[in-house]
């Protein structure tokens, strides 16, 4: 039996589920096939991911149900520029994953030997579902911790989710067993996959992972009706060399099609890559000319905040589409079922059914008023960490302000009923000076300013 520090026996006294995709071996041994490691586990002991685990012959999941607190975001955080632009996400987090990365942006979570859990609530598929339906977003996205870890929870959430009317979204790096992608795909609208590089080697060094289970995962995900983006992050002296993004650039062509979007995605140091500085920007900008130059249609750079790095142009003739500043998009250039409002050519573009309208200036019921101003060029949202024990209030208002005072974006966060869940708020142009957020004084608010998007626990809150 392996020795547990504290972090895993909270795991195994806090519960353990049923688990998928098994099969019993010699001397009380069990073989996971989740994932394509196919850990061979002796009884007593977790898999390679600290979060399944052999009790007397039996796998067993020791993290369903256990999330951090939810988030409100729009869906180009999750790398997904071509589906629902602007829209609203529902984000969950859960705990582990099955590679191991250095650099990971989600080290607080991911890995379970930084595990703290008074920030892990146990909760539901049904009180996810509630709840989303209560904020009246349309689209869930497991995110944050690689999904494919808590596969039985992703599972039966999404199936509640679409019988409920919601789209489902799957954030992951894709290291996944052939038949557990394929099973995903009967629930999952959206899959934005991080294809950490294509270079074996490279890939194995930095995720002790196995490059060519990834691209089969993608291939099972681009062949099915679900809507796929891919991403990349460029990390310095790992993944900033121009023979692997015109590599990149050409297995998506070659093997999925020049339609999938995309992302260069900007690292910011994390975890044990504190020592390496956030990519250079021209050389995302050189990555984007050598996939365009490889054929690929929509090519993206993300975490950045420069202009044309996030739009999206009309193929036909070229007019402005969605237009992007960071998280905010602005989808003027497009009609509501998917054409260029100058040319009428229909895009590759999904778009809900109801577009949303102009945006509606509401009179707050509010009787606090906190400002925000942006100070750090490297961060430019906020996370809003809301705790509610009061049926009192309703909502929560972000101004959003330009230079001379002037009124530039009204966010409106419908939380009725709603105790706690977070909100992403970004700057919406450049010259956007500061955010009044406005609430009741019976909603305690946590803020803290974040470079790139949430993580996990948010660290130098401060309350307003
Ligand atoms: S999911 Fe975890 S336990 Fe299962 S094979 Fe992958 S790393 Fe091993």
């Amino acid at each position: 039996m392996e020795r547990k520090n504290k972090k895993l026996e909270w795991l195994l006294a806090s519960g353990l589920s049923e688990a998928l995709y098994w099969e019993t071996l010699l001397d009380g041994k069990v073989q996971c096939q989740l994932c394509p490691r196919n850990c061979t586990i002796k009884s007593g002991n977790f898999g390679f991911c600290k979060t399944r685990y052999n009790q007397g012959g039996e796998l067993k999941t020791a993290i369903w149900g256990k999330l951090l607190m939810p988030s409100v975001e729009p869906i180009e955080t999750e790398a997904v520029f071509h589906f629902w632009p602007g829209a609203k996400i529902l984000s969950i987090g859960n705990l582990g994953c099955n590679l191991d990365c250095d650099f990971c942006q989600n080290w607080e979570s991911s890995n379970m030997n930084n595990l703290q859990p008074e920030f892990v609530k146990y909760r539901t598929p049904q009180e996810i579902v509630e709840l989303a339906k209560r904020l009246d977003i349309k689209i869930l996205s497991f995110t944050y911790n690689d999904p494919v870890v808590w596969f039985e929870f992703v599972y039966e959430t999404a199936k509640l989710a679409r019988a409920n009317g919601l789209k489902t979204l799957f954030k992951s790096a894709g290291f996944i067993s052939s038949r557990v992608a394929l099973k995903l795909t009967e629930v999952i609208d959206i899959f934005s996959i991080s294809l950490k590089s294509i270079n074996p080697e490279t890939f194995k060094k930095m995720s002790k992972g196995i490059l060519d289970d990834v691209l089969k995962g993608i291939k099972i995900f681009h062949k099915s009706d679900s809507h796929l983006e891919i991403s990349n992050l460029v990390v310095p002296g790992l993944t900033d060399i121009e023979n692997d993004i015109r590599k990149l650039a050409r297995w998506v062509k070659a093997e999925l099609s020049d339609e999938v979007p995309l992302h260069f995605v900007r690292f910011h140091p994390a975890y044990k890559y504190m020592h390496v500085p956030r990519t250079a920007i021209a050389f995302l900008e050189t990555a984007r000319t050598i996939a365009l130059e490889e054929g690929l249609k929509y090519v993206y750079i993300g975490n950045t905040y420069q202009k044309g790095h996030a739009d999206i142009r009309c193929r036909d003739c070229g007019s402005l589409l969605v237009n992007r500043f960071g998280l905010y998009a602005n989808c003027d250039g497009i009609t509501g079922d998917g054409r260029c409002r100058s040319c009428g050519k229909l895009q590759n573009i999904v778009i809900p059914s109801k577009m949303n309208g102009p945006r509606k200036i509401t009179e707050p019921q509010v009787n606090r008023k906190s400002v925000w101003q942006w100070s750090n060029e490297d961060a430019r949202n906020l996370h809003i960490e809301i705790h509610n024990n009061s049926n009192y209030n309703k909502c929560i208002v972000c101004d959003h302000l330009g230079e001379t005072g002037n009124l530039l974006n009204r966010e409106v966060f419908n939380i009725p009923g709603v105790s706690e869940v977070r909100m992403a708020v970004g700057q919406v142009i450049e010259t956007e000076k500061e955010v009044h957020i406005m609430h009741s004084k019976e909603i305690l608010c946590q803020v803290a300013e974040l470079e790139d998007r949430a993580h996990f626990p948010l660290e130098k809150t401060c309350k307003i």
